[in-house]
C-alpha cells in the first residue's frame, strides 16, 4: 500500500477487511491489526478510507495507531524484528545477540535498513522468559535465540523468503509445564462443566430459560441452575487470579443484577506483566477449559456474547484458539441454544491486542476493546455495572476462568479444601530467571518461596521478583512467606535472581520498562516514569547521589496520590523495593555526595559541536571543559 493513494488492489483488501468487522467503529483495532499485519503499515490513504468508512474522525484513527506499539503509519521494513526485552532476556544476553543480527545483516538497532527490507529494536516482555531471550519477526514469537538460530534467520530474512514459510521449528514454543495439579491435571471433557451446572437446576425452569435480563425479572423464581453455580463459585471462594484477588461471586452477582439489557463476559489474556506466561499455556493447552469457564459464567450473569481479549504478543495462538472456538459451536458448547437448552445462547470473539500493557488494567482493555485508545477509565461506575459499550460486564483472568470450569464441574467444597482458609484452590507460577528448571508450576496456596525455589533447583538466590515489577521483591529473610492472598498475593510471575545478579540493575530494567508502558494519559505518570528512568540511568552512569534516592522516594509519594492508573502507583515498587533490601548495591553505583543534574547538557551539545566543528572553551558550557 502507497502512503499517498491506494492501489485497487490495496483498496479492494481493505474494503474486505473493513467488510468482514461489519464496519463497526469498536472494530477499529481489529481493522488496523490486519492491515498493519497485510502491508506492514497503515499509510496514511488507509487511515482516510477506514476513518470515513467507520464514521470516525481521522484523528480518532491516528490517534489509536500512535497509541499501540504494533501499529505504525510509517514502513518499518518488510521484516520487523523486536527483540524481547524482559531482565529475563537481559540476564540471557538478548543485547549482545540483537548486536549480532545487527551486523549480519549491517544495520544500525532501531533503523530500518535503506532498501526498506528490515529493521532490528527491542519490545517489552514478550511472555517467553522460560525459553528466553525471545523475539517476534512480524508479530511471530520466535524462542530460544542464539547466535545460530540468529544466523539462520538473517539468510531467512536475506533471501525474502516470508515469514509464514520459515521452518516450523524456529516457532515451536514449550509449555515446560513442571508441576501440575488439580488444574493442569484435570481429566474434564468439553461441555463437562457445563453439563455439571446445567444439572444443578430444575431442567424444566431452566428450558425456559432465555439469556437476557427480562427472563429474569419476569420470573419471581429464577431458574436454579445458574444461582445454584453461582452459590458453588461462592462456596470455592474463587478470588481473581490477575493479581487483585477479587471476590469471583461477588463481581458475577454484580454483574448479574445489574439493570440493562446486554451483558457481557471478557476473558483478559493480555498477559503484559513482566515474567508472567501461565495464561500463554493455558491458552495453548488448555483452551477448552478457558472458553468453558466463559461459558459458564455466562450461564450465570445472563451473557450473550463474550470476548477473549489476547495480547498481541500471542499472534501465533489466534487461529488455534479460533479453531477450538469453531470446534465447540459445531458441538453445541456454543452458539444458539447452547447442550440444547432454549434461550442459552453464548458465543464467544477474539480481539487481539497491538502491544499496550496497559490494556491489561480492565477499564483499558474494554476501551481497547471498543476500538479505542486503551486508556483506564475514571471508576466508578465499574465494569460490572458500565462495562463494555456501557453494558453490565464481567472481566476475569484466563486462570479465573479455568478455576471456574473447575468448580462448575466439582462443587466449591471440592475445591475449597486445596491451599489455605483464605486463598482456596491452586495458583500457577511462572518461573523464570536464576534456576534449572524454568517453566510453570501448579502449587496448592500456601506454598512457600523456598519450596517453589527448591522444586525449580534454584541456588544461590538472592531474590525473588515476585507478580513482576508491580509486584513484590523479596530478599533470602523473607523465603518463608507463602504465596497466598494474604501474604504474598500474585498474578504469577516469579522471577529468581541469584547471587551474581546486580539487583540495582534490575530496578533500573523495571524503571525502563515503565516509562516505556506509561500510556501518557496524567502527567504525574508521563513524567514521573521519564523522571525514574532518567534518574536509575543517572545512577547507573556514576552521577548519582544520595538525595536522588530521596527524590525517588518523593516520587514514589506524588504517583501514589496522582496516577490515575496501577501502572503509575506501582512504578517505583521495584526500586523502593530493591533499595529497602539491597541498599549496598545502590551505595556502590553513588559516586557523588552531591547533588547531579540527570539531564547531561553539555553532552546534549556535543551534536551541534560536531556540526560547527568548534570544540573549543567557548563551545562548552561554563565548567565544562574542552577535551
Ligand atoms: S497512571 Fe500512567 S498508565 Fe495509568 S493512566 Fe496515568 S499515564 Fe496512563
Amino acid at each position: 500500500m502507497s502512503t499517498d493513494s491506494l492501489t485497487v488492489a490495496a483498496a479492494a483488501a481493505l474494503d474486505a477487511i473493513l467488510e468482514r468487522h461489519g464496519r463497526r467503529p469498536e472494530q477499529l483495532l481489529q481493522v488496523l491489526r490486519e492491515i498493519q499485519e497485510h502491508a506492514g503499515h497503515v499509510p496514511d490513504a488507509a487511515q482516510l478510507r477506514i476513518a470515513r468508512a467507520l464514521g470516525l474522525p481521522l484523528s480518532r484513527v491516528r490517534g489509536v495507531i500512535g497509541f499501540y506499539a504494533f501499529l505504525s503509519p510509517v514502513p518499518w521494513g518488510r521484516y520487523r524484528v523486536l527483540f524481547s526485552d524482559n531482565i529475563t532476556d537481559r540476564m540471557q544476553g538478548n543485547l549482545e545477540l540483537l548486536d549480532h543480527l545487527c551486523r549480519r545483516l549491517l544495520l544500525e538497532p532501531g533503523r530500518m535498513s535503506e532498501d526498506g527490507l528490515v529493521s532490528v529494536d527491542t519490545t517489552s516482555c514478550t511472555g517467553l522468559c522460560d525459553q528466553g531471550p525471545g523475539l517476534l519477526v512480524n508479530g511471530w514469537a520466535i524462542p530460544g535465540i542464539s547466535r545460530e538460530r540468529l544466523d539462520v534467520i538473517a539468510d531467512l530474512i536475506l533471501e525474502g523468503r516470508p515469514v509464514t514459510a520459515w521452518p516450523a521449528e524456529l516457532f515451536a514454543i514449550a509449555d515446560n509445564v513442571r508441576r501440575a495439579g488439580m488444574l493442569l491435571d484435570n481429566d474434564l471433557r468439553p461441555g463437562d462443566a457445563l453439563r455439571a451446572a446445567l444439572a444443578r437446576g430444575d431442567l424444566s425452569e431452566v428450558e425456559q430459560a432465555a439469556n437476557t435480563r427480562s427472563w429474569r425479572e419476569a420470573n419471581m423464581a429464577p431458574p436454579q441452575g445458574p444461582v445454584a453455580t453461582l452459590n458453588e463459585i461462592r462456596a470455592a471462594n474463587l478470588r481473581g487470579r490477575g493479581g487483585a484477588g477479587f471476590t469471583t461471586a461477588y463481581k458475577w452477582e454484580s454483574c448479574r443484577n445489574a439493570q440493562g439489557e446486554q451483558r457481557y463476559v471478557v476473558c483478559n489474556a493480555d498477559e503484559g506483566e513482566p515474567g508472567t506466561f501461565k495464561d500463554r499455556v493455558l491458552l495453548a493447552s488448555h483452551a477448552d477449559l478457558v472458553f468453558e469457564g466463559m461459558t459458564v459464567c455466562a450461564y450465570v450473569v445472563g451473557a450473550g456474547r463474550g470476548f477473549l481479549y489476547l495480547r498481541g504478543e500471542y499472534r501465533y495462538l489466534l487461529e488455534p484458539l479460533e479453531a477450538v472456538l469453531t470446534r465447540r459451536r459445531r458441538d453445541g458448547l456454543l452458539g444458539k441454544d447452547i447442550l440444547g437448552i432454549p434461550g442459552f445462547s453464548f458465543d464467544i470473539d477474539i480481539h487481539l491486542g497491538a502491544g499496550a500493557y496497559v490494556c491489561g488494567e480492565e477499564s483499558a482493555l474494554i476501551e481497547s476493546l471498543e476500538g479505542k485508545r486503551g486508556i483506564p477509565r475514571n471508576r466508578p461506575p465499574y465494569p460490572v455495572t458500565h462495562g463494555y459499550l456501557k453494558h453490565p460486564t464481567t472481566v476475569n483472568n484466563v486462570e479465573t476462568f479455568c478455576a471456574a470450569a473447575l468448580i462448575a464441574a466439582r462443587g466449591g467444597e471440592w475445591y475449597r479444601a486445596t491451599g489455605t482458609a483464605k486463598s482456596a484452590g491452586t495458583k500457577l507460577m511462572s518461573v523464570a530467571g536464576d534456576c534449572a528448571l524454568p517453566g510453570i508450576y501448579e502449587v496448592p496456596f500456601g506454598t512457600t518461596v523456598a519450596e517453589l525455589l527448591e522444586m525449580a533447583g534454584a541456588e544461590h538466590t538472592q531474590a525473588v521478583q515476585i507478580s513482576g515489577p508491580s509486584g513484590t521483591c523479596i530478599g533470602v529473610d523473607e523465603f518463608q512467606r507463602r504465596i497466598a492472598f494474604e501474604d504474598l498475593a500474585t498474578a504469577g510471575a516469579f522471577t529468581i535472581f541469584d547471587d551474581s545478579r546486580d539487583m540495582f540493575e534490575v530496578a533500573r530494567n523495571y524503571a525502563h520498562f515503565f516509562a516505556h508502558e506509561s500510556c501518557g494519559f496524567c502527567t504525574p505518570c508521563r513524567v514521573g516514569t521519564a523522571i525514574l528512568k532518567a534518574t536509575m540511568d543517572k545512577i547507573h552512569e556514576g552521577r548519582g547521589a544520595p538525595c536522588d534516592l530521596h527524590e525517588i522516594a518523593q516520587l514514589d509519594d506524588v504517583l501514589h496520590q496522582s496516577a490515575h492508573c496501577g501502572l503509575g502507583h506501582t512504578a517505583c515498587n521495584p526500586t523502593l523495593d530493591t533499595l529497602k533490601r539491597f541498599r549496598p548495591v545502590y551505595d556502590r553505583h553513588l559516586d557523588h555526595l552531591d547533588f547531579e543534574p540527570a539531564f547531561d547538557l553539555d553532552g546534549a551539545l556535543r551534536r551541534a559541536r560536531q556540526m560547527t566543528g568548534r570544540d573549543d572553551a567557548d563551545a562548552h558550557l561554563d565548567g565544562e571543559p574542552a577535551p
